[in-house]
């Protein structure tokens, strides 16, 4: 390991061991497993590697902390909840540094959006955990009947995180989960778990109780599959690909665990001629790239109106040639490492698939050799592809890399067809100044989220999820505390 990496992770991160029912530990089968920095290629940590007896010390752990949890007034949940996130909020550098030394990321972009929004998050879910009411239901007995509703939390719950945004996935996760009574299991993904062993620290250092939040490290087969199938499990909450959640919902069938799954996209952007060029083109780029295109709600199919599609792409292209390639530590990098070996080359896969079916490819994307300390690192150069068809693989799969396709159309319910031609409906955007258009094609795009002259932001209080086949239950907002709660309805004789 280089020492600059070292100095950095030894600053970063305190015990590299996991948490189950307040104690540090190591997996029972004594084994661990490598976390590289995907900008060098070195290992930088070794983890516990969990197995089914540490899912079920965990699972045991949270089922014995739910009575007092639940139990637990409101308010004292909402405090450990708020200071969690106020300790994130003054952690930022260096989790900042720990997501992109683990995940590739830069720096910029976790200081930026991961961390403050993980951080709001916990905020923003201690403050309902003294809001979660039921209701009185006047019913046809009249005064003879007294019936009530109370919203329980549903017990113990499986978060499965990706690798994308590692820290902010647990918190998407954990915020409403906490909030509405429930104790956890978090299994961060195997590439990217040193943000979650990080956040374990900090559910210890601010006091929550033993076995309310406990986290396993491991891969999916061997941890995440028993998790997901156990009994002991009553939900499980996932964010990843559309094939490992259909595999999710079949091991929950046993015990009929609830499931919310946040899966892949395909998103669309919609230019119209009528668009402020240069902010669709800043917007698109985002849209595409942020992240190295490693986000559900990349907008990766681009429809741009035919009398503005050669200028857009000309834009788009110049933008993409100043695109700065290299570590995510280092602050003149726009673009970082994808986060493995495996990641990297399944999207030059995809680009040579593109090329194969006879796109015609502008950026010249690919394998990209850095200097130095960063020759073994994932990078790959962004691509651009236009004169794309629909039945073309990097038109119909999730790519997750930064790849982005251009095709034209002319009129607007051509444009519209062209959104929803995908078996996703994670997101999309659309780029007009006409503001009836804009929520016209808005109510036609089959999509959990629409972005008018904007991509990507979110916040903490606006619902995100997909529809069709990039899954259901919501997150953030109000909304996503359902998935996590069980209503009781009670009813009494007063006759
Ligand atoms: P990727 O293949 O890009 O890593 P996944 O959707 O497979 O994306 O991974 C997301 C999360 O799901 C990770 O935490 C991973 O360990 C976990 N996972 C993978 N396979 C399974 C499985 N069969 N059951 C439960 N979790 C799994």
């Amino acid at each position: 390991m280089t020492e600059s990496n070292a100095a950095l992770l030894e600053l970063a991160a305190s015990d590299l061991r996991m948490l189950i029912g307040g104690e540090r530990v190591e997996a029972a089968s004594g084994e661990r497993f490598e976390v590289l920095n995907p900008a060098t290629g070195e290992t930088i940590a070794t983890v516990p590697a969990a197995n089914a007896a540490d899912v079920d010390a965990a699972v045991a752990a949270a089922r014995a902390a739910l009575p007092g949890w639940r139990a637990m007034a409101p308010a004292a949940r909402a405090e450990l909840m708020w200071n969690l996130g106020t300790r994130i909020a003054e952690l930022s550098e260096e989790l900042a540094t720990l997501e992109a030394l683990d995940n590739g990321k830069t720096r910029g972009d976790a200081l930026m959006v991961d961390i403050p929004l993980a951080s709001e998050i916990f905020r923003y879910y201690a403050g309902w955990a003294t809001k979660i009411e039921g209701v009185a239901i006047p019913t046809a007995g009249g005064l003879a009947q007294h019936v009530y509703t109370v919203r329980e939390p549903v017990g113990v719950v499986a978060a499965i995180v990706p690798w994308n945004f590692p820290l902010l996935m647990c918190a998407y996760k954990a915020g409403p989960s906490l909030a509405a009574g429930n104790t956890l299991v978090i299994k961060p993904a195997e590439q990217t778990p040193l943000s979650a062993l990080r956040l374990a620290d900090l559910v210890e250092e601010v006091g929550f109780p033993p076995g309310v939040v406990n986290v396993v490290t491991g891969d999916g087969p061997s941890a995440g599959a028993p998790l997901s199938a156990h009994l002991g499990v009553d939900k499980v909450t996932f964010t990843g690909e559309t094939g490992t959640g259909q595999k999710i919902l079949e091991a929950s069938k046993a015990n009929l665990k609830r499931v919310s799954l946040e899966l892949g996209g395909k998103s669309p952007s919609l230019v119209f001629a009528d668009a402020d060029l240069d902010a669709a083109v800043e917007g698109t780029y985002g849209a595409v790239y942020f992240n190295q295109g490693q986000c559900c709600i990349a907008g990766a199919r681009v429809f741009v109106h035919e009398d503005v599609h050669d200028a857009f792409v000309e834009k788009l292209l110049a933008k993409l040639k100043t695109v700065q390639l290299g570590s995510g530590l280092d602050a003149d990098t726009d673009m970082g490492p994808l986060v493995s070996a495996e990641q990297a080359e399944r999207v030059t896969g995809f680009i040579s698939a593109g090329r194969d079916e006879g796109a015609t490819e502008l950026a010249g994307g690919g394998p990209a050799e850095l200097a130095g300390e960063h020759a073994n690192g994932y990078f790959v150069r962004p691509a651009l592809f236009t004169d794309v068809e629909p039945e073309m693989r990097v038109m119909r799969e999730e790519i997750f890399g930064p790849v982005g396709m251009v095709s034209r159309f002319r009129e607007e319910d051509e444009a519209i067809a062209a959104a929803n031609d995908t078996v996703f409906g994670l997101a999309s955007g659309l780029w007009t100044r006409d503001v009836k258009r804009a929520h016209r094609v808005a109510a036609q795009i089959q999509a959990g989220t629409v972005w008018i002259n904007t991509y990507g932001f979110f916040d903490v209080a606006v619902p995100y999820g997909g529809f069709r086949m990039s899954g259901y239950g919501k997150e953030l907002g109000a909304e996503a505390l359902d998935p996590y709660l069980q209503t009781k309805s009670v009813w009494t004789d007063l006759s």
